[in-house]
Parts: C-alpha cells; sequence; structure tokens
C-alpha cells in the first residue's frame, strides 16, 4: 500500500457522473479528489486568455504555454491558473470544446500527467478523468469506467449548466457532448479507453447516492486486502 492509501481512478466519457462521483467517494473515504479534466481546461483558457481563439492545435505558442504554465489545486480542491481560481470560468462549455481539441496535442498531456502523477502517487487520492486507469496510473488499486446513455448525459450537463446560469437546448448539448468523446476516443494518444482490469458502472438509472455507495464498497474491499 501507498503511504496515504490506495489510488482510485474513475474514467469514462462526458457527462457520465465522474465528478459528483469522484468528490463524493473521497469524502467517504477521506481523500484527496483530483479532477484533471480541470487542468485541460485552466489550460484552454489560458490559451483563450494568451493566444487567442484561433490557435491552432499544432501552433509553437501551444508549447510555450504548457511549459510555462502554472496550473495547480487550492487546498479547497478548485483548480488554479497562476494562483488564481479559475473553477467557474472552465464551466464554460466554448472552453470545454478547446479543452478537448489541445488535449490531444503530446506536449500539453505530457506536462499535465507529470502533475498529475506528481500530486497522486503517495495514494489517498480520488483522481477523474479519461486516462487515468490506462496511462496516468495503470497500477491504481481501484479502476472505475463509468458509462451513460448520450441521451441521459446530455440531460444531466444541461441541468448543470442552468444552474449555473448557462442555459442551453439538450439538442445542442448532445452534439456538443458527443464531438467531445469522438474527439477523446479517437486521439492518436491516451484515447478514452476502459483498461482491462476497470469495473464498468453504468449510471443511467443509478442515483447518485447508489454510485457513490457502489465506488466505495468497492473501494473499502481493496483497501481491506492491503
Ligand atoms: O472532464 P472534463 O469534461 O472536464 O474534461 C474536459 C476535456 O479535457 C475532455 O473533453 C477531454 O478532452 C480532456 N481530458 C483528457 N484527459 C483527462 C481529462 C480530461 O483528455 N484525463
Amino acid at each position: 500500500m501507498r503511504t496515504n492509501g490506495i489510488i482510485v481512478a474513475i474514467d469514462g466519457p462526458v457527462g457520465s457522473g465522474k465528478s459528483s462521483t469522484a468528490k463524493g467517494v473521497a469524502q467517504a473515504l477521506g481523500y484527496l479528489h483530483l479532477n484533471t479534466g480541470a487542468m485541460y481546461r485552466a489550460f484552454a483558457l489560458l490559451v483563450r486568455e494568451e493566444g487567442g481563439l484561433g490557435v491552432a492545435a499544432d501552433d509553437p505558442r501551444i508549447h510555450q504555454l504548457i511549459t510555462a504554465a502554472d496550473i495547480s489545486f487550492a487546498a479547497t480542491g478548485a483548480v488554479t491558473l497562476s494562483g488564481r481560481d479559475v473553477s467557474r470560468e472552465i464551466q464554460d462549455p466554448e472552453i470545454a470544446l478547446l479543452a478537448s481539441r489541445f488535449s490531444a496535442v503530446p506536449e500539453v498531456r505530457a506536462r499535465l500527467v507529470e502533475k498529475q502523477r506528481a500530486m497522486g502517487a503517495a495514494g489517498g487520492v480520488v483522481l477523474e478523468g479519461r486516462d487515468i486507469g490506462t496511462v496516468v496510473f495503470p497500477d491504481a488499486e481501484l479502476k472505475i469506467f463509468l458509462v451513460a446513455d448520450l441521451h441521459a448525459r446530455a440531460e444531466r450537463r444541461q441541468r448543470e449548466l442552468s444552474d449555473m446560469g448557462t442555459p442551453m437546448e439538450v439538442g445542442e448539448v448532445e452534439r456538443q457532448i458527443a464531438e467531445r468523446d469522438r474527439r477523446d476516443r479517437e486521439r492518436e494518444i491516451s484515447p478514452l479507453l476502459k483498461a482491462d482490469d476497470a469495473v464498468e458502472l453504468d449510471t443511467t438509472t443509478l442515483t447518485l447516492d447508489g454510485q457513490i455507495g457502489e465506488v466505495v464498497r468497492l473501494a473499502r474491499e481493496r483497501i481491506a486486502r492491503g
């Protein structure tokens, strides 16, 4: 076992319930919660602020920006860009689409994966993303792969967006989700993929408490095995 406990890796497509599940599981176990998607989003925000929207994924400025980027987490769990809490700004759907574009750039992934490994290696952590169980921590003690129907995922995402004051038509949300999933699945490096040893959970009809309870049960079982 690692110094602080096990590593729980939660991967899956957009809107499958990763963030709310990871948050609840981390709370129940007294673990740290690392939302790696927030790091890709923070980088997208940096590109929008520094480079302008027109920056192409193969533009050399992307490499300069990721090398100098200061992306981290505050003690509250909020993602920070050069020390500034950007957790609200990164919820913008345009930032999500940009994040999915730049997350296919090898240098961007290399830098962020390095940070994720440094933050999670001691264990006692729940990491959520697309490639945690396959690339970031292929030796994680527990791997979960969440799935759900596209329409159910779009409805959830629409509710979250509307709660944040950015209402959007469900059809448009569904189209954007499908586009991000396609890019994540088809990219050459670290595509969205279920690890062979991951437990798949379909959250279409599960309640949030049900999802959290099942992952916590599996984690406790794994912790007890030592
Ligand atoms: O999880 P979230 O939807 O916030 O992630 C935003 C984008 O960041 C995703 O669409 C995906 O392209 C990228 N991402 C990734 N690898 C991760 C986490 C997120 O490529 N581990």
